[in-house]
């Protein structure tokens, strides 16, 4: 049992809890801190943090996961700590979100032609009026009975390779990384393991704030554990990480609880956070 989990998804994005039963879940659990990271949503944060006060032992940070357009590359960037209800900084998390719609309709069309039609109208009921995001169109695939697992739908269909995929407009990665700075967050590389040339990429996302990288991620093991861990100490980067729990449901889904850094890697980016408020003040 960890005490720890940094990476959790919610409705308003493609997980299937709202804040609220997340919230209840990590608390009844006993875990102590805990960050909400939607991608490109931090609208579930003010139903996060109001469901934490019935918790007395535990803290929820205000996080928010990135996505970045390297090509044939999934680099995602959590921020924790930041000043989310910035005006700006909401214009262009909702800019990325109308740019889900457009590239999930893109998708949707292409299942079509090839002959295995999903309804659009159940992917957007599906994402419920959060980030519109593949699980939901993966989703709308299991229930039309064309795959048995969501999984299955990237491998064939909406993964980076797959028939039906579509890009939209991105941030590159230090884009990302400064976008989160820029509210005073802590811009954070989410699993490492799934980005291709991770230590050719990584100086310049360090040049341009980077402070930590996911290390207890997951279902990694503990030997890639050790080595993510080398080079974030290397690096002097905080060690992070957490589930990444979606409640899907689906076989081996690494639940809250199971997987995520110790409390020291929480001290250590709290430090850095009030040394950040202390500068913007
Ligand atoms: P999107 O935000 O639309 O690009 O979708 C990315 C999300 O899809 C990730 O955060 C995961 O929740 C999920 N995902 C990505 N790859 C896979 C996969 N191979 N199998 C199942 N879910 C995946
Ligand atoms: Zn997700
Ligand atoms: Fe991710
Ligand atoms: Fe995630």
């Amino acid at each position: 049992m960890t005490q720890v989990d940094l990476h959790l998804h919610t409705t308003f994005s493609d997980g299937r809890l709202t804040p609220l039963q997340l919230v209840e879940l990590v608390g009844q659990r006993g875990l102590r801190v805990v960050a909400i990271t939607d991608h490109d949503s931090t609208e579930g944060l003010p139903q996060a943090l109001e469901a934490a006060r019935r918790f007395p032992h535990l803290t929820v940070i205000p996080g928010v996961e990135l996505s970045t357009d390297i090509p044939g590359n999934e680099i995602h960037v959590l921020g924790y700590f930041l000043r989310y209800s910035d005006p700006g900084f909401q214009r262009t998390l909702q800019e990325f979100r109308n740019g889900r719609v457009e590239r999930a309709r893109e998708m949707v069309s292409k299942l079509a032609e090839l002959g295995v039609p999903v309804e659009w109208e159940r992917v957007l009921e599906l994402a419920d009026g959060g980030s519109v995001g593949r699980p939901h169109i993966a989703q709308a695939m299991v229930e039309r009975g064309y795959i048995r697992l969501p999984q299955e739908a990237f491998v064939k269909y909406i993964g980076r390779n797959g028939l039906a995929y579509a890009e939209r407009p991105k941030l590159t990665p230090a884009d990302a990384v400064r976008m989160i700075r820029g509210v005073d967050g802590l811009p954070v590389l989410a699993h490492p393991r799934e980005v291709e040339n991770l230590e050719s990429i990584l100086p310049e996302l360090e040049a341009a704030g980077l402070v930590g990288m996911e290390v207890h991620y997951g279902n990694y093991t503990p030997s890639q554990v050790e080595a993510l861990a080398a080079i974030a100490a290397r690096d002097g980067l905080i060690p992070c990480g957490g589930s990444d729990y979606h409640a899907l449901g689906t076989p081996g889904e690494v639940e809250p609880g199971h997987v995520g850094p110790p409390l020291e890697t929480v001290e250590r980016l709290n430090a850095l956070a009030r040394q950040r408020a202390n500068i913007s003040a």
